[in-house]
């Protein structure tokens, strides 16, 4: 038997080439992994009446790690995101989402060493939903009239943004322990305390009661949504750890992940106490897909989150190195660095050739 199994979840549009990408990277290494491959997404809808079949959870309940590729969310329809259900039925209630700068990116730092740590399990992510028009959404129309919480148009629709103590303890607790663990000074909270009360003001309070935990540890700071974007754009080298409730976290990743570079190169990883499932930041890319020129960097960086996870230190180390030296040596780079570095993409290489150098580099 394998020293590891892994549940391998592909994913659709650019996903199924980045995860081929990554697997022959991780195979390199010779760390001795077996892929338990379990296809989730749109597609499954026809066979299993799910795009996720009770099989995808069962695999990674039994080998607890899993990697996955984008899966597509179509925007509109009743199909809700096998992501946020994966998340939430695994209670993976951490998303953690590091940037680092990586020299020959052309990103517009070279500084960038941050770590977003993103509540995976609610807000408004959390889908609470009342179509506009329905009865649900009426009744709720009539109570915040009758309570005088506020009056709402009849013709709205109504998403609800729950934020509880429970799980902004355990978020903010993660960022502390993540930020010992890995030699990190500071943690800041990301909120709008100042008009969402009842929600963001509950996780600041809960947010400094931990931070108090801390005291002489780490250093704590608060800062307003709107004012940590500008301050991320004009001085991201400041940050450090950033823990924030679900919407924000998901929002300032694809602004930190812009920073780094872009979404080709942000890697992630969503856990909770007994399972792990690492994943790109980025989505399933459709306009790429079947065109083997996606930029794999995001999936094979989750893989380098998810060898530590396993303790395979060393493999981690050398697949890391291996993209350092191959984008920074500026070559055999995909698509989309090099539309950055010379605004066009000719002399870019495809998904699987970025690969072969990076196994070239890990042998060298
Ligand atoms: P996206 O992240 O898929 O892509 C946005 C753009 O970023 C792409 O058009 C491309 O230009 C660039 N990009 C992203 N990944 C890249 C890569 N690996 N290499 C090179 N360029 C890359 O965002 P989207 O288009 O808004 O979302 C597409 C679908 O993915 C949606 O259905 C969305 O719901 C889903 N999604 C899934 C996940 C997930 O599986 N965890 C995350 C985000 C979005």
């Amino acid at each position: 038997m394998a020293k590891h199994v892994v549940t391998l979840i592909p994913g659709d549009g650019i996903g199924t080439e980045i995860s081929d990408a990554m697997v022959s990277v991780v195979d390199a290494t010779g760390v001795d992994i077996e892929w338990e491959v379990a296809d989730a997404g749109a597609h499954l809808m026809d066979e299993y009446g799910t795009p996720l079949p009770d099989y995808v959870l069962e695999s990674v309940r039994k080998n607890k790690v899993a990697i996955k590729g984008p899966i597509t969310t179509p925007v509109g329809t009743g199909f809700r995101s096998v992501n946020v259900a994966l998340r939430k039925q695994l209670d993976l209630y951490t998303n953690l989402r590091p940037c680092k700068s990586i020299a020959g990116t052309g990103a517009r730092y070279d500084d960038v060493d941050l770590v977003i740590v993103r509540e995976n399990t609610e807000d408004l992510y959390a889908g609470i939903e009342f179509e506009e028009g329905s009865d649900d959404a009426k009744r709720i129309i009539e109570l915040c009239g009758e309570t005088g919480a506020g009056t709402i148009r009849p013709d709205s629709g109504i998403s609800i943004k729950p934020i509880s103590v429970t799980a902004t303890r355990r978020i903010v607790k993660f960022a502390f322990e993540y930020a010992i663990a890995n030699d990190r000074r500071l943690v800041t909270a990301v909120h709008k305390a100042n008009i969402q009360k009842h929600s963001d003001g509950l996780f600041l309070r809960v947010a400094r009661e931990v931070a108090a935990e801390y005291e002489g540890r780490v250093e704590f700071e608060d800062r307003i949504v709107d004012a940590t974007c500008m301050g991320l754009v004009l001085h991201p080298n400041t940050f450090d750890v950033l823990v924030l409730p679900n919407l924000y976290g998901d929002i300032l990743s694809d602004l930190c992940a812009g920073l780094i570079g872009g979404l080709g190169i942000a890697p992630g990883a969503n856990i909770g106490d007994e399972y792990a499932v690492f994943e790109p930041v980025h989505g399933s890319a459709p306009i790429h897909a079947g065109k083997n020129e996606a930029n794999p960097t995001a999936i094979i960086l989750s893989s380098v989150l998810m060898l530590n996870h396993l303790g395979e230190r060393e493999a981690a180390q050398r697949v890391f190195d291996a993209v350092v030296k191959v984008i920074g040596e500026g070559k055999d780079i995909t698509y989309d660095i090099m539309r950055t570095i010379t605004g066009s993409t000719a002399g870019s290489v495809s998904t699987t050739d970025y690969a072969k150098a990076l196994i070239k580099a890990m042998n060298s």
